[in-house]
């Protein structure tokens, strides 16, 4: 019995994911604290545990996200983009674009027929076009990021941002709020903004057919159905596990190829 895993150290959630054959027996999303390999270790326990299983029993660990580099059990690192191609292609074959939403970068990236990476575009300069974007604005409405997303879908009348810049949008949605515009419209119109800064940048690299979306905001339906519809796309959602989970997914399977080429035994 080969047992493999991946961790994913992000800005925001540290992720991991157990497969056993390339099959999912475990998972985990922990909040990230500051120091990296402390919240890989969650992650990792915490799955681990679902499992009734210990580090001993994975033959061979994927470390992937912004503190890769820090987490101590893997046995390699591997850069997000490549972890993100790999996960979502093994649920979505037809997969050639996607679209990653993070807690501090979104990052677009094309695939070829194989699932190799064709190439990437990234926003990590600006919190517009995050999640921390959405983070901001869920706080100052006072109800959660995943509430953020259902109270959107029923907007009659969305509130339209006059800037994506995250400090002018938080006067602008506060302005919205005390003018007493319902809550839906301003979710509505929050993910609206998030949804155009994020096309911007996938239009700048050229989206293919199949797309799909992964990351922590990939489960804010809002963001999803208004990005789909400003660029006219079909966003395909992925079902057979949480998209945050992405990356520690491609990573797992990362891992899992290492085990088949005799990196460990198997
Ligand atoms: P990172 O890898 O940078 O830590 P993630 O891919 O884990 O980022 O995504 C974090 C983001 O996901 C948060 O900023 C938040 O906006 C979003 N998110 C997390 N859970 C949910 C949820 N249940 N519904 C909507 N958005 C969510």
């Amino acid at each position: 019995m080969t047992i493999v895993a991946g961790c994913d150290v992000g800005s925001l959630a540290a992720k991991a994911v157990i497969m056993e054959r390339r099959r999912v027996v475990a998972t985990a999303i922990v909040r990230s604290g500051p120091k990296p390999a402390e919240s890989a270790k969650k992650a990792m326990d915490e799955a681990l545990s679902q499992a009734k299983l210990t580090m001993n029993d994975i033959t061979w660990c994927v470390g992937t996200g912004y503190g890769r580099e820090k987490i101590p059990f893997v046995t390699e690192s591997v850069s997000e983009i490549s972890c993100h191609g790999k996960g979502a292609q093994f649920l979505i074959p037809s997969v050639r674009s996607i679209i990653d939403i993070g807690g501090q970068d979104c990052k677009v990236i094309k695939l070829d027929a194989k699932g190799n990476l064709v190439k990437f575009i990234t926003n990590d300069k600006c919190a517009s076009g995050t999640g921390r974007f959405l983070d901001v604005m869920a706080k100052v409405m006072n109800i959660s990021v995943s509430e953020l997303g259902e109270r959107s879908l029923i907007a009659k009348n969305p509130i339209t941002l006059a800037s994506i810049c995250t400090v002018w949008a938080q006067a602008d949605v506060i302005k919205h709020i005390n003018a007493r515009r319902p809550a839906a419209d301003v979710c509505a119109g929050i993910n609206v903004a998030m949804a155009n800064r994020v096309s911007m940048l996938a239009n700048a690299l050229g989206l293919e057919n199949d797309i799909c979306m992964t990351g922590g905001v990939a489960k804010n339906k809002g963001v999803v159905h208004a990005l789909g519809r400003i660029m006219g796309k079909r966003i395909k959602e992925i079902r057979q596990i949480d998209p945050q989970l992405m990356g520690a997914l491609g990573a797992a399977l990362f891992a899992h190829e290492q085990t088949k080429k005799g990196g460990a035994q198997s």
